[in-house]
């Protein structure tokens, strides 16, 4: 494969010093040219916070680490005659006018006019650790390196379940996604609608492990090489059928059949034994049976405290004792879930919401306009945007901050013309207007 040579990544950091961007060099064999990874100096609503200037001055070595990992995993390097940015942006920049719920991925990459590769990443999704950055920067860089070979109309043309596949399997965040796709079956009631096929039914995140799974089932018949010649081909311009049925020595339907069987059976494995117990909760909130939930969910911490399953039930328990009237032990038990961050924690921003309605009920308005900000500004993807917006007009009131709470109001009738709480917020208004 002579396409690619064997790079050496020289990791020679620019350090932005007025300028917009950290440039990291990676020089590929002797006299051929270098490629440029910038990423772009970050301003917005965390610049002044220890995490995030942390992250972003390490940002340079995770490139670096990336393109090695990249290069060793997959053989590929980028084309030296493109140039890949990384974008830091907010989804939600503070001087938005409205708000609403952002419906893009967090992360994405796409090709620029002008012939440029870009990552985005949206800082407020590293916001209390909720993704690693190392893990992000490797799985987007695998989407960019791509992508600095191909056109775009020939990038896009490839199946998502290899796009996302190589990305996922790069970046070892399978048993992640496995996980994910557990707790979203219980969910629904079916492993058949999150694991339909490699090219069957919607695409989105929840379909990450049975794309992954497809390369590992790859790595299991014909070895790592194949991985690497998979990218390799694909990046040459090699059409996606003709190169599985190559590496895999089986017809391209026959392989997407035979990748499914071997993803439900390897999901299968990992589902945990006390599924059952979770699944009984899960049905309880649904039908909203709260004493049941406390009842199941206090048995099941007890039996399993360690499980991945815990951080989920640990929610439904907080909200069924708040559902139950229960204020201080709902507080303290959404305190102790925060306090674990957001690992296989589904309902990461619901324990927020949940934690400002208990504290304005419990006439705790500086505790809940805590919350309250803090859903609204690190979870710009969050269903619940409009009611953390009614918990901080609610507490600001409350706190006799009536010029806040007026521009909060402002902000929710722009927002949130056909608000759950809109009512509330208009008698509100009339408070602090009076
Ligand atoms: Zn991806």
């Amino acid at each position: 494969m002579g396409l690619i040579a064997r790079a050496r990544v020289r990791a020679a950091v620019l350090l932005a010093l007025g300028t917009a961007y950290i440039a990291i060099e990676v020089s590929a064999a002797a006299g051929a040219p270098e490629t440029v990874v910038e990423v772009e100096a970050y301003r917005g609503k965390y610049s002044a916070e220890a995490w995030c200037r942390a992250l972003v001055e390490a940002m340079p070595g995770y490139v670096s680490e990336s393109l090695s990992v990249v290069e060793a995993r997959l053989g590929i390097i980028p084309d030296p005659a493109v140039t890949i940015q990384i974008l830091l942006r907010d989804a939600h920049p503070q001087t938005l006018k409205a708000i609403s719920p952002s419906r893009r991925p967090p992360f994405r990459t796409f090709h620029y006019p002008g012939g440029r590769v870009h990552i985005l990443l949206n800082m407020e999704f590293f916001a209390d650790m909720r993704h690693d950055p190392r893990q992000i920067v490797l799985h987007e860089l695998v989407h960019a390196v791509m992508r600095t070979h191909l056109k775009e109309e020939d990038y896009t043309k490839i199946p998502h379940w290899v796009r996302e596949g190589l990305a996922v399997w790069t970046a070892e965040q399978t048993d992640e996604r496995i996980r994910t796709v557990i707790r979203e079956s219980v969910r629904r009631g079916s492993l058949d609608r999150v694991v339909p096929g490699l090219e069957a039914g919607d695409h989105g995140l929840g379909r990450y492990a049975e794309y992954a799974l497809a390369m590992e089932r790859l790595v299991e018949r014909s070895g790592n090489d194949a991985i690497k010649k998979l990218a390799q081909e694909l990046c040459a311009g090699e059409s996606c059928q003709s190169v599985v049925s190559e590496l895999s020595g089986e017809r391209y339907a026959r392989f997407l059949r035979e990748s499914n069987a071997f993803a439900r059976t390897r999901v299968a494995t990992k589902i945990p034994r006390m599924i059952d117990a979770y699944a009984a909760i899960v049905r309880a909130d649904k039908a909203r049976k709260y004493s049941d939930v406390e009842r199941r969910a206090g048995r099941f911490l007890r039996q399993h405290a360690k499980s991945w399953l815990a951080p989920n039930v640990m929610y439904f328990r907080a909200k069924a004792a708040r559902l139950r009237k229960k204020p201080a032990r709902a507080a303290k038990l959404l305190d102790a879930l925060l306090d674990r961050g957001p690992e296989d924690n589904d309902y990461f921003d619901e324990a927020l919401y949940q934690l400002g309605a208990v504290r304005l009920e419990a006439d705790q308005p500086a505790r809940a306009l805590e919350s309250a900000r803090r859903l609204l500004r690190d979870h710009p993807d969050s269903p619940l945007l409009d009611r953390a917006l009614y918990h901080q007009i609610a507490a600001l009131v409350a706190r006799g901050m009536d010029d806040e709470a007026l521009a909060a109001i402002k902000l929710y009738e722009r927002s949130f013309a056909n608000g759950k709480d809109r009512r509330k917020v208009a008698a509100l208004k009339r408070r602090v207007g009076s």
